[in-house]
Order: C-alpha cells, then structure tokens, then sequence
C-alpha cells in the first residue's frame, strides 16, 4: 500500500474509533462530511470529518472531556460568524448550537424595571434581540445584527465602538477542568474583542441584566444602528465581520482605504468596496486567498503607517495528519 493510501486508512480509522468512542454518550449527535461552509457566515471551507453536538450540557462535559483526555484536536464552533476555514476540512467540531434553552429568572433582589435572562451558549443573539424588542428590554441593543451566538459574542467579546456585550452580561456557566461553574463577571479582564477565557473553557450559558424600557424608543434607536450598519457595512455579502481589530486610537477600515485597497480582489475573495476593514467572499473564495489578501494589508499598512493590525477573525488550520 502506498505511504498516502496508508495515511488516509489510518486517518479513516482513528475518526471510526472516535466516533465508536462517543456514541455511548446520550443526547450527542454526531455526523459525518458535513461541509463547514455551510456554517459559516463566510462560506468558505471544506467538510468537518466528525461533527459532534451535544444537546444537553451533560453531554457536552462528557464529550469534553473524552476529547481532552484522549488529545484529539477540535474547533468549538457558535454561530460560525467570525471564523475562516480551510479548504481542506478538520477532523472535529464540537458545535454548541443545540445548547439553546431561554429563561427568565426570578430574582427579588432586582428593581422592579429589570430582569434576568438565561440563556444557552448557542442561542442566537438576534433572536434574543428580537425578545427584547418585543418586550421592551434595552442593554443589548448595540449589537442588532451581529450574527453571533449568545456564547460566541460573550467568547469574543462582541460590540461596537464604546458598547459590548459585557455591558449587561452578570455572569457564565464555564466548563472547565470538567465542572461546570458560574462565573461573575467581574472575575474576567477582558480586553478589545476578547472576554479573556482560556482556550480550553467552554461558555454553556450566560445570565444578562436587561432593563424595561419604552418599546418605541428602543425600536427607533435599532433602526438607527440597523440604517448605520446598512449604510457602511456590506451586510448580506459573504463575509466574517471585521478582519483585524482596530489598532489603539484608530480605525483598521480608514488604515486600509488610505492604502488604497479598497476592492483588491484575490480569486474570489474582495476588499469590501463599503468598508476595507470587511473581506467579502463573491462566491467560491478559498481560505488561501483571503489568507493571500490579508497578508498584502498586512504588510501595506506596516510600510505606511507603521502599525501592526492584529486579526479579529479566528483562522482555523486543517491540522491533517495530527493524531
Ligand atoms: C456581517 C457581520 C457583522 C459583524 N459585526 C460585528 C460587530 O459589530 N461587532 C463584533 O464584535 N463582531 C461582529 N462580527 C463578528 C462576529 O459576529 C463576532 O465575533 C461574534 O461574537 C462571533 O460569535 P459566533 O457565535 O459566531 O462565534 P464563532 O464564529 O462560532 O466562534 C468565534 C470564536 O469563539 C469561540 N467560541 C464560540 N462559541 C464559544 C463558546 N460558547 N465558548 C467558548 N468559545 C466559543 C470559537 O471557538 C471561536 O474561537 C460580525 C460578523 C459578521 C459576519
């Protein structure tokens, strides 16, 4: 047999013993070959070889764990807004999608004009905004079309400009070290896009405190935000948000179109025309050509202004050939 006919059994065979592994564990689906572009706003990627999705956080813990235990590499996937795939596939996504139970909690220690929601990690958050607007809840009404997952925009820290997610999040359910614990707050230091968990943690679940408020001023002010992002971002385009995080005291977006690279196109990957800080995908771009892009803007802003932009999007590797 040649030695690539040998890798590719020997890889066929480590997925069947996963997959044989995990299926003792009740309330976990699992699929085979399900392509990544279709989980992903930027629609690029090739298959994910085993796809795992608890439905409780039962489990989720277990699947975990036997992951971490046995080392086997895997990407958590929300709702897949801020990620660029390879073309190549991966071996495993755990995805936290079906982790999306929503209640309101009773708590006596609040202000008549407040409540607590809970919700799972993989929760959409425009549908948690769409609650609010019917319900007349503000405190989360910056981030009306983010096509985050609750538990995602918490992970990244998601907002615009001065507002974030954070704002009214109390407190996360984190798996870590196999428990399940609340955590407030307070305990993290996040940082621009980044809520500061480590890589291993795994948010199930997060608490928020939302205020009630006049349901027409709230509506007005969404229809403000959702016109400004219409306006200024290529919404409805293939595309994973902002590519780099905004260096201190400035704008990624202003950097990039005074280099002059707004509509620099690579296969089908593009600059946004509407905001250089967005790489939009035309139809069947491939990982390397946004990775191909990136490195030109990169390297461009450097010679020109002499600033670093560091990514906001999450780059998956295809990490064949690691087991
Ligand atoms: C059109 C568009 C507009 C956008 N606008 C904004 C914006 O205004 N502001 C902004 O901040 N972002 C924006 N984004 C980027 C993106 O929506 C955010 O980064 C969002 O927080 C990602 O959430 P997600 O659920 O899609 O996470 P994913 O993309 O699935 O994952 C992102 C990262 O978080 C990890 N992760 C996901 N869920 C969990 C979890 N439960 N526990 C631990 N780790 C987890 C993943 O492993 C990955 O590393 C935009 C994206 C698009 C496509």
């Amino acid at each position: 047999m040649s030695l690539k006919k040998r890798h590719k059994k020997v890889k066929i065979d480590y997925l069947s013993a996963i997959k044989k592994d995990v299926s003792h564990i009740e309330e976990l689906k699992v699929k085979e070959d399900i392509a990544i572009r279709n989980l992903t706003t930027f629609k690029i990627g090739g298959n994910c070889r085993l796809f795992l999705e608890p439905l409780t956080y039962r489990a989720l813990r277990q699947v975990k764990n036997y992951l971490d235990t046995n080392y086997i590499n895997y990407y958590v996937l929300g709702a897949g807004s801020n990620i660029l795939a390879p073309d190549k596939g991966v071996d495993c996504i755990l995805s936290l999608r079906s982790l999306n139970l929503f209640s309101v909690e009773r708590n006596t220690s609040l202000e008549n004009n407040e409540i607590i929601l809970r919700l799972g990690a993989g929760f959409s958050l425009k549908r948690l905004i769409s609650w609010c607007i019917r319900n007349g809840f503000s405190g989360l009404e910056s981030l009306v079309a983010i096509p985050a997952s609750v538990g995602g925009a918490v992970r990244m820290n998601a907002g615009i400009k001065e507002r974030s997610i954070l704002d009214a999040l109390t407190r996360i359910l984190v798996l870590k070290n196999r428990e399940l614990i609340w955590i407030d707050k307070d305990h993290f230091s996040p940082k621009y896009r980044d809520l500061g968990l480590r890589d291993n943690e795994i948010i199930c679940a997060c608490e928020f405190k939302l205020q009630k408020t006049d349901i027409k001023s709230l509506r007005d002010r969404l229809l403000k935000t959702i016109n400004h992002r219409l306006e200024t971002q290529p919404i409805g385009a293939k595309s994973a948000g902002c590519i780099f995080k905004n260096p201190e005291g400035d704008y990624a977006g202003r950097l990039i179109e005074l280099c002059g690279l707004k509509g620099k196109q690579i296969g089908d990957a593009k600059v946004s025309e509407k905001h250089a800080n967005f790489i939009i995908n035309l139809g069947n771009a491939k990982q390397g050509e946004v990775l191909e892009l990136i490195n030109i803007i990169r390297s461009r802003v450097k010679d020109e202004f002499f600033k670093e932009l560091s990514l906001e999007i999450k780059i998956w590797e295809s990490r064949v050939g690691e087991y």
